[in-house]
């Protein structure tokens, strides 16, 4: 059944590959970045209808309303004038302001539209000024062509509504400037939000390809030489979800065809040792004359069989004993050994074969060292294969040199040789089984197995193993072993596959 978590890593439950998760997360960023627009551009409409009605009517009204005023304010002075000194251009000039006053009072009136509201001042000065008669025009002595109260009504209602339209403007410059503030704020919403998005979408996609993809590097790095099928756990229902399964598909089908070559190895070998065994007796018996006489030529040929039979006994030993350490529970006795009696050990077994090829083996052993914790059997065989290779590969009258170094809680052994080295590019497949450099595999003996057994014992004591080269002068095998920590008793590790 599907867990909690794995339905939140699933996208609300959803089916999902990545082309699809892309395409929601750009039509994501597509509407917050078209929203954010389509908002922008209703402001700016507002905002140039706005300012468009200042421009176009409020302007216009503040003008007609100053030259109504001055208009008025003329009208009066002529009519004072002509009645005080009779003079007939007062009067003209009286008929031209009276004109001028209407016109701008029509003005005023006649920007009225469906889309802009006048304020009702206008209509009432209108209706006030109409209701006025005109017909009486100046006189020459007698009453003003309007009484006092009547035009200082007029000037009165004039100045209210040029306010009232001065504080129109000003609220609509506010509203401009609230509006463009607004925008301002919407667009830089809108502008982190489309940021947000896409760094939302850069994360949830690179994750649900990270993830999966250092799932399947582990497993790929895990495969060679894995003791179980290299397993990839994703929760990904994509793409990658389906290459995790037909790689777990390929780890399980692979770790079963190796099983079936282990075990297949294992029985061949057994069964092939005993007889082995046989003919290599008899061979002796017949070269010790223990049957009859043997000439010097057949003598000759007998040891050439022996020599061989020796090289495919060696070569089963090593088959029977790596299958022996990957299939069969193996009990290892795990107690406190000193590095370097183990080192002088080794070297002992080996000296008669380095000195076959006047090589020199020196052992530089460090002071006092501390204990470390193993199966003596299993680390005298790491020594016995990274020297025995040292020897193997070393140029005639060659030097190695085997250490025993102080290293965090743990013992570094490292052995060095003056001989080809690991060829470039190949350095990293020297522990891998059956791998052996293309430069030495026809002409020397070996199955490859010697450094991947190592590399199997040195884990199993939780130490390391690796390679350096020395530049075309021979390399450096290191391996280290933990020493005891406080308390840790020795005895028998059985439950354990190495
Ligand atoms: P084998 O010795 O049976 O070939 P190993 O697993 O011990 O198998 O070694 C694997 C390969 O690593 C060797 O065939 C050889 O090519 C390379 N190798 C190991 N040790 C050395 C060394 N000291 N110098 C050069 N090459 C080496």
């Amino acid at each position: 059944m599907e867990t909690q978590k794995e339905k939140k890593h699933n996208w609300l439950g959803l089916k999902l590959g990545i082309t699809r998760k892309l395409s929601i997360i750009f039509l994501f960023f597509i509407l917050i970045f078209y929203g954010t627009l389509v908002v922008l551009f209703l402001n700016v409409q507002q905002m140039i209808k706005t300012s468009e009605q200042i421009v176009g009517i409020n302007n216009r009204i503040s003008e007609l309303s100053t030259s109504m005023q001055e208009s008025l304010l003329a009208m009066e002075v002529n009519d004072k004038k002509y009645r005080l000194l009779g003079k007939e251009m007062y009067r003209g000039y009286f008929e031209s302001a009276r004109t001028d006053f209407e016109a701008a009072l029509k003005g005023i009136v006649g920007l009225e539209s469906p889309h802009y509201r006048l304020s009702g001042r206008w209509n009432e000065i209108c209706k006030t000024y109409g209701a006025h008669p005109k017909g009486t025009g100046l006189k020459r002595k007698g009453s003003a062509w309007a009484r006092e109260e009547t035009v200082n009504g007029w000037i009165r209602d004039l100045t209210k509504a040029r306010l009232e339209n001065e504080i129109e403007i000003e609220n609509a410059l506010i509203s401009i400037n609230a509006r463009s503030k607004g925008s301002l704020k919407k667009g830089l919403l809108g502008l982190g939000l489309s940021v947000l998005m896409a760094v939302l979408g850069v994360v949830v996609v690179s994750r649900s390809m990270l993830t999966p993809l250092k799932a399947l590097t582990r497993g790929v790095k895990i495969l060679p030489g894995n003791k179980t099928a290299a397993m990839v756990e994703t929760n990904a229902r994509d793409e990658f979800g389906e290459l995790a399964a037909a790689f777990n598909e390929m780890s399980r089908q692979l770790k079963e065809e190796e099983d079936l070559r282990s075990d297949f190895i294992a029985s061949l070998s057994h069964e092939i040792r005993t007889p082995l065994s046989s003919i290599r007796e008899s061979v002796n018996m017949i070269m010790e004359e223990v049957l009859g006489p043997v000439n010097q030529k057949q003598q000759k040929f007998l040891h050439i069989a022996d020599a061989e039979i020796a090289r495919i006994s060696d070569l089963f030993d090593h088959l029977l004993h790596l299958s022996r350490l990957e299939s069969k529970v193996q009990q290892v006795r795990f107690l406190p050994i000193n590095p370097n009696r183990l080192m002088a050990e080794a070297s002992e077994i080996l000296v008669p074969r380095a000195e076959k090829k006047e090589i020199r083996l020196t052992l530089h052993p460090m002071a006092e060292p501390p204990m470390v914790m193993g199966g003596e059997k299993e680390i005298l065989q790491v020594l016995l294969n990274i020297i025995g290779n040292a020897i193997k590969f070393s140029y005639k009258g060659g030097t190695i040199d085997i250490h025993t170094l102080a290293a965090p809680g743990a013992v570094r052994f490292r052995i060095a040789d003056d001989g080809p080295g690991i060829p470039e590019g190949e350095a990293a497949l020297i522990f891998n089984k059956y791998y052996r450099s293309r430069e030495i595999r026809n002409h020397m003996d070996g199955v490859g197995l010697g450094l991947n057994i190592s590399r199997k014992i040195v884990a199993f004591h939780h130490g390391e193993i690796w390679m350096e080269n020395h530049s075309g002068k021979g390399c450096s095998f290191y391996f280290t072993l933990p020493c005891p920590v406080e308390g840790q008793q020795s005895g028998m590790d059985e439950n354990v596959r190495i």
